[in-house]
Formats: C-alpha cells, sequence, structure tokens
C-alpha cells in the first residue's frame, strides 16, 4: 500500500507532518509521499519521524500551475529538496499566495468581512496560506455553513472573492521537477473539468516536455473514472500514480493510503525506487 499525495499543516492539512507520519505507519503504508501545496516545509518533520524500516519517504510537492486558462495541480515526486532552481520556483509561489490572499481580503472587506488577511493567517499558523484559510474565516464569521460552501459563494472560480493568480506555467512546474531528479505527475486528472479532447490534449502535451505520470488514483474515485484514466495512461505509456489526497479526518472522505487499488496493467511509478 502506498500514499504519494496528502497534506500536512503545512499547507492546507490538519495534521502534522508527524502526525500524518504516524497514520500512514499504522495504515501499513509503505510509500509515503507529503505533497504539500507550494511548499517543502514539512518534509524535515516527515524524515524526523521516520525511523522505521518498512516505511520509505519520497520526498514530494504540489505545484500549482496554469496551462492555458486552466489552474492545475502537478506533483513533483522523489524530489531533491535542496535544489536550487527549486528553492527559486517555490518562492515564487510563496510570492504569489501572498498577493492573492491580500487581493482576496480586499474582496472579502467589501463583503463585509474585516482584517481577513490577518484572521487567515492565524489558520495557516504562517505555513503556506490558501484559499481553504479564508473558508475557515468565512465559517467562523458565520458567512457560510460549511466549507465547501465558503468556495462555492466566495472564492471559487469566477465567484465573489475569487482572484487569478500568476501560478508558474506547467512547463516550468515539469522542467524543475526534473532538473531537481524527479517525477512529473498530473495529479487527479479529472478535477479541472476539461472536456474529454482537452485532457488528450493535456497529457499528450505534458509527455513532451518530459512529465512521466499520471495520477490514475486520487482519493475516493468511482470506478468508471478509474478505468477512463487507466485507458489514458496506458495510451500514452505513462506511469501510474496512486494517492488519497488526504488533508484531515474532516476534510478528506478517505483516509490515509486507503485508496483502491491501481489496475493491474497499469506500471506503478514507485517500482522505480523498490
Ligand atoms: P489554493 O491552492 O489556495 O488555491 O487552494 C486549493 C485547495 O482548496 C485545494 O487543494 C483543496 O484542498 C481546496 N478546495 C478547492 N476547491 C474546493 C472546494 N470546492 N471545496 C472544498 N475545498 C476546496
Ligand atoms: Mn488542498
Ligand atoms: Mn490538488
Ligand atoms: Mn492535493
Amino acid at each position: 500500500m502506498v500514499d504519494l499525495h496528502c497534506h500536512s499543516n503545512f499547507s492546507d492539512g490538519v495534521l502534522s507532518p508527524v502526525e500524518l507520519y504516524d497514520a500512514a505507519y499504522k495504515s501499513g503504508v509503505k510509500y509515503l509521499s507529503l505533497t504539500d501545496h507550494d511548499t517543502i516545509a514539512g518534509l524535515d518533520g516527515l524524515h524526523f519521524a521516520n525511523l522505521s524500516n518498512n516505511l520509505t519517504i519520497i520526498n514530494g510537492i504540489e505545484l500549482s500551475v496554469k496551462w492555458k486558462k486552466y489552474n492545475l495541480h502537478i506533483l513533483g515526486l522523489n524530489i531533491n529538496p535542496n535544489h536550487a532552481e527549486l528553492l527559486n520556483i517555490i518562492e515564487k509561489q510563496s510570492a504569489s499566495r501572498i498577493e492573492r490572499a491580500e487581493a482576496i481580503a480586499d474582496l472579502l472587506a467589501k463583503c463585509g468581512i474585516e482584517n481577513a488577511y490577518d484572521k487567515a493567517l492565524q489558520y495557516a499558523k504562517n505555513h503556506n496560506i490558501g484559499r481553504p484559510h479564508f473558508a475557515k474565516v468565512l465559517l467562523a464569521e458565520g458567512f457560510v455553513t460549511n466549507l465547501q460552501e465558503a468556495f462555492t459563494n466566495y472564492l471559487g472560480e469566477r465567484k465573489k472573492a475569487y482572484v487569478s493568480t500568476s501560478w508558474i506555467s506547467l512547463e516550468e512546474a515539469v522542467s524543475v521537477i526534473i532538473a531537481a531528479g524527479g517525477d512529473a505527475v498530473i495529479a487527479h486528472p479529472l478535477k479541472y473539468k476539461l472536456t474529454r479532447t482537452k485532457l488528450l490534449e493535456l497529457v499528450e502535451y505534458f509527455k513532451s516536455i518530459g512529465g512521466n505520470c499520471l495520477e490514475v488514483i486520487s482519493g475516493n474515485m468511482l470506478q468508471d473514472d478509474i478505468t477512463l484514466l487507466a485507458n489514458v495512461c496506458c495510451k500514452f505509456d505513462l506511469l501510474a500514480s496512486s494517492g488519497s489526497d488526504f488533508h484531515g479526518e474532516k476534510m478528506s472522505k478517505i483516509q490515509i493510503g486507503k485508496q483502491k487499488v491501481l489496475p493491474t496493467e497499469l506500471k506503478p511509478i514507485w517500482h522505480k525506487w523498490s
């Protein structure tokens, strides 16, 4: 069992890296990758916690990228976290996050929520700030009744407090992941509302620029969606990845390492590391 996609409180997850490690260890996870949004700051804690020979930590990150008009997530797995170019890109993404957060706060002020930036920072605890932290502010202040509603009414695309972000390009992301010795993976390919044609265009282009893996299993998935992604994965002869995208007990409908298994015809990316 593996889990190559999950979040700690260094981005928008609930558990600390050490708590995440414990949960993964208890679940019998053999390969664990912490893939926080645009940060590697949680990796040290994970390595610190790992005293076992049965669990291998794969250094990871989930980069926010722009491709055409779409915001996509690209996982970098097995990256060297000390790579200078990668650290540069992370700096750039952090600056974009802060800039966006200030702009979101301005829009929320117009909706009657004061100091949303400072309030969101309290939830982010100086880790990487993101929309989920603003969702918590909206919930705490009674503007919404659950976190999902914060996205549907305020933070989601084209909603009242949505701010488009100048993320790095898909090309920059793939290139930096490869430069840092890692594998580039399209995260949850069905979450971007792409038509079938666009999805195939993305995967073909991604492969042409050096991307080598597709996240075929991501969190709770329907069998039909798994079959669809398995077919795309085979068609382009890519490696396959699998992760829970766990953010916390309440936030995710799935436990760490408890996602469905990969279809047997696929080539699991973790075979590279065994
Ligand atoms: P950000 O990277 O700051 O734009 O935040 C994106 C994160 O917000 C995603 O990784 C999810 O964890 C969360 N998210 C995005 N859309 C929704 C939604 N509709 N409901 C709940 N959480 C969401
Ligand atoms: Mn997230
Ligand atoms: Mn994602
Ligand atoms: Mn994720």
